[in-house]
């Protein structure tokens, strides 16, 4: 379970228009030991509320220590990082998180509903009130029939679709994912990915989703950090200009996603294209 969930829900952060703001963001693992490696050199971004904002990098960019900055698991090295407006100095009790693994992140010997309401048992949330939202959220997941199975009986997807409605259940104002869909079949990625975009604009939540995958990034961002090999830097904030409605396969084929599809091939394979 994420460290977000165990932190009570305070009054809400009056409505700025940004919810994330990285500024010149610097993190060195061991510092100033002969082993210390820097991981992110100098990253910067901001994301709008309601935006949906995807991080892309080769693999080892230094995408999940950039994730466990932002979301207060661990202390930058230099750089400001803030949160609806407030210096991030801990676990934002807005954030949501889901991880890749959601095998490790679900409690097998708990019903799925139960998992999905942990977080709001954290925050002290009577028990019948409880109950309900976590109907709800299943239903807003599309597992409104598996509240009393456990995450073992059901598939890896539907596996993660109780991790996203339990990160959804406290309604955070950002949803924080880390190649939430890396391990599961390509059908159960696209599902998952429209499953997330239908979330995304009826409970018009704020995402930021790291991915390794620059189609996936495209089919679903407003807008992608893309960034340098390690140590990393931002190479460039790419618009993704194709409106709220994503199909798989028209948005796809499309000239324009085409064309975003080169441009950012060319920024992360500079040499191959
Ligand atoms: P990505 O998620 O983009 O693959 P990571 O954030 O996992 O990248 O890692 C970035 C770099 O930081 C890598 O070189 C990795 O070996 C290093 N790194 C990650 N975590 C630690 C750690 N706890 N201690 C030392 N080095 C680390």
């Amino acid at each position: 379970m994420s460290h977000a969930t165990l932190l009570p829900t305070p009054n809400r952060a009056p409505m700025t228009n940004e919810v994330l703001r990285v500024e010149g963001l610097r993190k060195v693992y061991n510092e100033g030991k002969p082993t210390a490696k820097t991981a992110i050199e100098d990253v910067s971004f901001s994301v709008e509320r309601g935006e949906f904002v995807c991080i892309v990098g080769p693999s080892g960019a230094g995408k999940t220590t950039m994730l466990r900055c932002i979301s207060g698991l661990a202390q930058p090295s230099s750089g400001r990082l803030s949160f609806e407006g407030t210096p991030l100095t801990s676990v934002p009790a807005q954030l949501g998180l889901v991880f890749q693994d959601y095998g490790h992140s679900l409690y097998p010997w708990f019903t799925n509903a139960k998992n999905v309401g942990l977080p709001l048992a954290a925050r002290g949330m009577k028990k019948a009130e409880r109950a309900h939202r976590v109907s709800e959220v299943l239903k807003n997941v599309g597992l409104g029939h598996v509240e009393k199975q456990y995450p073992w009986e059901l598939s890896g997807g539907m596996q993660q679709r109780v991790a996203i409605a339990r990160a959804l259940s406290y309604q955070p104002d950002l949803l924080l994912m880390d190649e939430p869909f890396a391990s599961v079949d390509a059908q159960t990625r696209f599902d998952l990915e429209d499953l997330i975009l239908t979330v995304r604009r009826e409970l018009g939540i704020t995402v930021v989703l790291v991915t390794h995958d620059i189609d996936e990034a495209i089919y679903l961002s407003d807008r992608i950090v893309v960034l340098s090999g390690s140590p990393s830097r931002v190479r460039e904030v790419v618009d993704v200009p194709l409106g709220r409605q994503r199909e798989q396969v028209a948005t796809r084929a499309s000239a324009e996603f085409l064309d975003l599809r080169r441009h950012l091939l060319d920024l992360v394979m500079p040499h191959s294209v």
